[in-house]
């Protein structure tokens, strides 16, 4: 399961509140300092290609979409 939806779980676990107890404390991704999955893309949350410069924060995929609204020119 990858990190973006391990909230869904949570979802399935409602009825079972001591499940769900045991969940939190074993299962639950712990919260990052550093490292890729703090870099998300704040407009589609995909981890990979993040762009940190200029304090985008978007991946390179929505940056690509967005670049000439944000004011960023492309020469070639
Ligand atoms: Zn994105």
């Amino acid at each position: 399961m990858t990190a973006s939806d391990w909230n869904k779980i949570l979802k399935q676990l409602r009825t079972k509140p001591e499940k769900m107890k045991k969940f939190l404390k074993h299962n639950k991704p712990k919260i990052r300092s550093t490292g890729v999955a703090k870099q998300k893309c704040q407009r589609c949350g995909r981890f990979g290609a993040h762009l940190n410069q200029y304090n985008i924060h978007l991946c390179r995929q929505c940056f690509r979409e967005i670049a000439e609204e944000m004011g960023f020119i492309k020469y070639s």
